[in-house]
């Protein structure tokens, strides 16, 4: 096991034994290769660095009470990677094989899984590439898919506690985002300024409104939004938000917990009526909201006035990590024990 101080790893990036990768070539998947290398030669006019033909994943894996290790839902992952995929013309890799690197990935970065008492877990971070020659706006012919691994903490600064939001009109959420197309490269960067500018604000993230009328939630850069009112978890339905699997997931265990699950638009006054609120995603588990502030009309949305998360959010965060960690039963399948 690797000598790290575990509970207090944030968020970031650190060198692990090996990365996974496979190559498209000639209209087919080579084997998978395992690598001790952190870089990649690349052509200088290979796709993925002029006309953004890049992807990627995240998903995470848990060390257990019982010293297992367990991965969630990758199948999901898996299927969201092709249709991102899809969404830009690259070439697909089948699910089995995602499935297949991410069993080997994880397996020979082991003493790097963080043990369960900490808290933390391995994020797995899967990316495709573009790499061959082009000049005109066409896509490549060769791509690189690469997997690796970086032991992680908590997202949101200090883990389950709550932390404030703020919605900004004069960030747009980036266009093709709206087109079925989800964690795509360029998207990301073109969020990078609102989320420097909120985190210089003391907020946690941005919350995009809709591109087109400005009047419904969205989401924020890396987390779904979630709201909770009169025993009923509420989960903006929009083209422009990301899949989430963890939204996925939690509007399944809400349903089992007895509230009423509904998908539909969010106009931003119904903010006021929420009882809870949480942002939701991979890294940042559920980072339950203080407060929503809308920067254009000065107007405060306040979840948590104690600065304590709610206690669905505690009851889903708890329900949720239990089966991530193995001490929850897995009724529903989500779980790929590494062995
Ligand atoms: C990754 C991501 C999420 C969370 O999705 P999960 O599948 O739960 O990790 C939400 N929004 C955006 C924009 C993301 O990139």
């Amino acid at each position: 096991m690797e000598n790290i101080d575990w509970s207090n790893i944030g968020f970031g990036y650190r060198k692990t034994d090996y990365n996974v990768r496979c190559t498209y070539k000639d209209g087919k998947w080579g084997e998978l290769r395992k690598s001790t290398d952190e870089n990649i030669n690349l052509h200088m006019a290979a796709t993925c660095l002029h006309y953004g033909q890049e992807v990627f994943e995240g998903l995470k894996a848990f060390k257990g009470k019982d010293g297992k290790i367990r991965v969630f839902r990758m199948d999901e992952n898996a299927k969201r990677m092709q249709k991102s995929c899809e969404g830009i013309m690259m070439a697909t890799l089948p699910i089995e094989k995602f499935e297949e690197a991410v069993k080997m990935v994880v397996k020979l970065n082991e003493r790097f899984v963080p043990p369960y008492e900490s808290g933390a877990s391995l994020y797995i971070r899967p990316l495709m590439i573009g790499t061959s020659a082009q000049v005109g706006v066409k896509p490549a012919s060769e791509y690189e898919f690469i997997l690796f691994v970086t032991p992680v903490g908590p997202y949101f600064k200090g883990g389950f506690q709550t932390t404030p939001f703020v919605i900004m009109r004069q960030y747009d959420r980036a266009a093709p985002l709206g087109t079925g197309t989800f964690k795509v490269g360029g998207n990301y960067a073109a969020s990078l300024i609102a989320g420097n500018h909120a985190l210089e604000m003391g907020y946690s993230a941005v919350f995009y409104l809709d591109a087109k009328e400005k009047k419904y939630i969205d989401e924020c850069g890396a987390a779904n939004f979630f709201g909770i009112k009169n025993n009923t978890y509420v989960t903006p339905d929009s083209t422009s938000i990301l899949p989430s699997i963890t939204n996925k997931s939690l509007m399944t265990l809400a349903e089992d917990m007895g509230l009423k699950v509904e998908r539909r638009h969010v106009p931003i006054e119904e903010l006021s009526e929420f009882e809870e609120a949480g942002a939701c995603g991979t890294a940042a588990v559920i980072s339950p909201i203080e407060r929503i502030d809308d920067f254009d009309t000065k107007k405060s949305y306040v979840f948590s006035p104690d600065g304590k998360p709610g206690k669905w959010c505690e009851k889903l965060y708890i329900k949720l990590r239990g089966i991530q960690y193995g001490d929850e039963e897995d009724k529903y399948g989500w779980i790929t024990v590494i062995d």
